[in-house]
């Protein structure tokens, strides 16, 4: 069983209380984490605050080749790195190796291309020219969660690294491992010390911590709603800068004029990939209600054929919960299903053999005659549940997809343009894709609206926030 450190100004560090970090697919502990807490966050943001001046003074050329060169890392360390997310988390090695891995990389070669490309404005005016120019904008804090611990993580420290900030990163605690290995990764491809810095623990600990210190700029948080509220209160008096990516309940929409059978095993994987465990997965399938009955029996069959299991093997589709108490609470929201007059297909505990038996695996769930309003269909329950509702035209799927306080993501089914088109643009979230789901360029504006969060990641908007413009006016 390994042991879990800090790295902190170019170095591994303990701390002297320890978590434990338990394998969800079979209970067992496999590492043991340092619980860090407000002298780790503070050694860290001491050493973020030392690089800072010589990184941020490097050309971004010098910055995007360390970018390469980690994500060369990565990619030279994808199989494992596979396998210690798929331990973590509990999801299939087959999903880490296609999604998380291969997007971990991406995300750093991609900022180091954008910084190499990136440009600043210009605005002339008579007798005077005005520039801009952008400076990073110091020591930043990281705080990532536990459904795609490396892909989140490299998602905000490749532009706030790229840009030419210094970082201090607080990945959940139950799922510190990958974390660590790109600690490890930055740390083989001799990036100068204290430029990145890893404080393992607590998210009311070592993440309020962060949050709280004076001496950081600005807070990329990834998580729930309640906690982003959280953040933000604790952000706001400091005037720290905020991007806050946070939790969503988005609807499917089918119309009945849809390619079928690519709808169906679209909606199987927004609903269940990841265990349903993905900020934009489409817990809330609306279907025009002609197409109905004949939706809802391939749908259910498709998830009822999902391979669940070890998530090591190859052909398992869908692997553990993050935990067992995340099990619990998923449990939970099915028992409620029941009382507001739901009835529940799937959710069940699958009988596996040892030592999988002991984990916290849940089959796909699938909820019909739930009332809009109801809290099932309200609140993010994050895991493989799905509740079904009819519709009849377009302005009713609107107000049924619009009928919650999140606002992050959509996916329409039609084969009708102008229909995709007039849905596309009524929908009250920050992405729709029409046809498909999670197709993703990592250009395009990644963000939610509504209680989903505040800013925009993707692009240049990721070096926008790690960024501070400055005017200078020129009079001739
Ligand atoms: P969470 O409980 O909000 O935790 C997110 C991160 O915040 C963790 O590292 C957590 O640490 C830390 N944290 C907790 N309390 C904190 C505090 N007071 N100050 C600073 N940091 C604190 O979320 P989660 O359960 O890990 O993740 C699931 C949620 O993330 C879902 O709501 C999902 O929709 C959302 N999510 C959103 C997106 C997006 O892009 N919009 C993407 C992925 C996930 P500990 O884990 O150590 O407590």
């Amino acid at each position: 069983m390994r042991t879990l450190q800090h790295y902190i100004e170019g170095g591994w560090r303990d701390s002297i209380a320890h978590l434990d970090d338990v394998a969800p697919a079979t209970n067992r502990v496999i590492a043991r984490v340092p619980r860090g807490g407000v002298a780790e966050v503070d050694a860290a943001v001491v050493a973020a605050t030392r690089a800072f001046p010589a990184w941020s003074a490097l050309p971004a050329e010098k910055r995007a080749e360390y970018c390469d060169a980690i994500a060369a890392g990565i990619a030279a360390r994808a199989e494992e790195l596979a396998a210690l997310e798929s331990l973590d988390t509990g999801k299939p090695v087959a999903l880490a190796r296609i999604m998380d891995v291969p997007r971990a990389v991406a995300n750093f070669r991609f900022f180091a291309g954008a910084v190499r490309h990136a440009a600043t404005d210009c605005h002339e005016m008579p007798g005077a020219l005005n520039y801009t120019l952008r400076r990073p904008l110091g020591v930043v804090g990281l705080i990532t969660p536990w459904n795609l611990p490396l892909y989140l993580l490299t998602w905000k420290a490749a532009p706030a690294l790229a840009a030419g900030n210094t970082v201090v990163c607080k990945p959940s605690e139950l799922t510190p491992l990958t974390a660590s290995a790109l600690a490890e990764i930055v740390h083989e491809a001799e990036l100068p010390p204290g430029v990145f810095n890893l404080v393992h623990g607590l998210g009311g600990e070592a993440g309020q911590s962060l949050v709280e210190h004076p001496d950081v700029r600005a807070i990329s948080f990834t998580g729930g709603t309640a906690t982003g509220a959280r953040v933000a209160a604790t952000a706001a008096p400091q005037f720290k800068k905020l991007s806050l990516e946070l939790g969503g309940k988005n609807p499917t929409v089918v119309f009945a004029d849809c390619d079928f059978d690519a709808a169906v095993e679209g909606a199987v994987q927004a609903a269940f990939r990841n265990q349903g465990q993905i900020c934009l997965c489409g817990s809330r399938l609306l279907v025009e209600a002609s197409l109905q009955d004949r939706f809802i029996a391939a749908f259910t069959a498709r998830a009822r054929a999902l391979q669940i299991g070890d998530p090591a093997a190859d052909v398992t589709q869908l692997g553990a919960l993050v935990s067992h108490a995340h099990r619990d609470k998923v449990e939970g929201y099915l028992r409620l299903a029941r009382e507001e007059g739901g009835k529940v297909v799937g959710g069940e505990r699958p009988s596996l053999p040892p030592p999988f038996d002991a984990g916290a695996f849940l089959s796909p769930a699938i909820v019909t005659g739930l009332a809009p309003d109801c809290r099932t269909v309200q609140e993010e329950i994050f895991g493989p549940v799905v509740s079904v509702h009819a519709f009849r035209n377009d302005d009713e799927a609107i107000a049924l997809a619009n009928n919650v306080c999140y606002g992050l993501s959509a996916s329409v089914w039609t084969r009708d343009l102008a229909r995709a088109h007039r849905v596309a643009a009524a929908l009250e979230v920050g992405m729709v894709w029409v046809n498909t789901w999670l197709l993703r360029d990592l250009r395009v504006p990644f963000g939610g609206t509504k209680a989903s969060g505040v800013g925009r990641e993707g692009g240049f908007r990721s070096l926008d926030f790690f960024t501070e413009e400055r005017n200078v006016c020129i009079k001739f």
